[in-house]
């Protein structure tokens, strides 16, 4: 069956008591025993909830995993891998990180002795000058953000496999409907599902998908031994975003591309992200290893003073952090997003004053198009009334 239908259907045929097509929210958290040492399969709701499998099951199967599990946040997946790993052990990691994995390392996991070192995980060599006799997974973002740089997780699994070490993609940006990590042979795939699964700027939630039966069942002690699992109306409310995923992306794609192209040529812009543009470094990996692009890109302005009035002057794009929704958000990843990223390191990879942050939403592309050019023409203006 194709992923579009997959997705359409999720949990539509799971209720076999009602044949409700839409899956029931269970907000039980203890399940009655039919008698001792017998379950219904569901015991404690931490440790497993019927709406929850529901979405963990589709979730699975969409990702080309053998289990997925539904966490509380982005973050809390995160943590939840990350407490895979033991004091000692040292991680290989792509180096434009979103800024709360790399606070998350840097400020917690490393008291519990786990250490990372950041590279552009698309190059080998600094794969090899980065592995110690304690390093464990290689853990990396394609396309990163926001400089959407492109890993080749396909070449990065091959040489983690030959030295022994998992490797965990972060896929957030692409979605299982454009890229699946675990076919290109990664062992683990998180998701900020907050941002395009869901979709529509209203829901928090992680996703953990596993290949394999050793570490699939190590994950799940993890899961159910920290806690921070998704709550059944969070798991509906992903579920049921996830049904129109295929739309949304493809949407989200055409729009980003026709703005990107847009800006491209605008007299202030001094440079566009974006991978779906053949001039970009990552495109040709990019296009071999996904089905489309994301519906994220950023753009450096010419002038660091245009930042301001462009940010005030949006009216249909919403000045806003995150990404993935059905609506526009515009960011400044230098005091936004990645604040947290020491500046030195922000500096070195591109994420300076100049650069702003584009989560192109569903809306049509020429309302968007002309809502940009108005606050782009606005902050010329502004910056030109300046300097007379
Ligand atoms: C947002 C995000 C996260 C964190 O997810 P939350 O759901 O906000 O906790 C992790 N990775 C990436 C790439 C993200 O965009």
């Amino acid at each position: 069956m194709k992923i579009e239908s997959r997705l359409a259907q999720i949990g539509s045929q799971k209720d076999t008591v009602t044949g409700a097509v839409s899956f029931p929210i269970y907000q039980a958290t203890a399940f009655r025993h039919p008698g001792l040492g017998e379950s219904t399969g569901f015991d404690y709701a931490r440790t497993k909830s019927p709406t929850r499998a529901v979405l963990e099951e589709a979730v699975a199967e969409i990702e080309s995993g053998d289990a997925a599990f539904a966490c509380s946040s982005g973050m809390a997946a995160l943590q939840t891998v990350f407490a895979y790993f033991s004091s000692g052990d040292h991680l290989i990691v792509s180096l434009d990180l979103y800024g709360g994995t790399y606070r998350l390392l840097e400020r917690i996991m490393k008291r519990f002795g786990v250490t990372a070192t950041y590279v552009d995980t698309n190059d080998l060599d600094q794969l090899g000058a980065s592995l110690t006799s304690n390093t464990k997974a290689i853990l990396i973002e394609t396309p990163t953000n926001p400089l959407m740089m492109i890993t080749d997780i396909a070449k990065v699994s091959t040489w983690a496999k030959s030295k022994g070490l998992l490797t965990i993609v972060d896929n957030t940006l692409l979605t299982p409907y454009f890229q699946r990590p675990l076919e290109l042979g990664a062992d683990i795939v998180i998701h900020s599902a907050s941002k395009y699964l869901a979709g529509h700027n209203d829901v928090l939630a992680g996703l953990i998908i596993t290949k394999g039966e050793e570490l699939s069942a190590e994950m799940a002690f993890l899961h159910n031994s920290i806690g921070a699992v998704l709550g059944p109306q969070d798991s509906f409310l992903l579920a049921r975003g996830m049904k129109t995923l295929a739309l949304r992306m493809e949407r989200h794609q055409s729009n980003a591309t026709a703005i990107a192209k847009f800006l491209q040529t605008h007299e202030a812009i001094a440079e566009v992200f974006y991978p779906a543009l053949p001039e970009h470094p990552g495109h040709s990996i990019q296009q071999g290893q996904s089905s489309g692009n994301t519906g994220i890109f950023s753009f450096k302005v010419k002038d660091a003073r245009y930042v301001a009035p462009i940010l005030s002057s949006v009216k249909l794009i919403a000045f806003a952090e995150s990404l993935g929704g059905v609506e526009s958000l515009m960011t400044y990843p230098a005091v936004q997003t990645h604040a947290d990223i020491p500046e030195e390191i922000r500096q070195a990879i591109g994420v300076d004053d100049r650069l702003l942050r584009f989560s192109v939403g569903i809306e049509h592309v020429d309302d968007l198009i002309a809502d940009l050019d108005q606050a782009l023409k606005f902050a010329m203006q502004e910056v030109a009334a300046l300097q007379n």
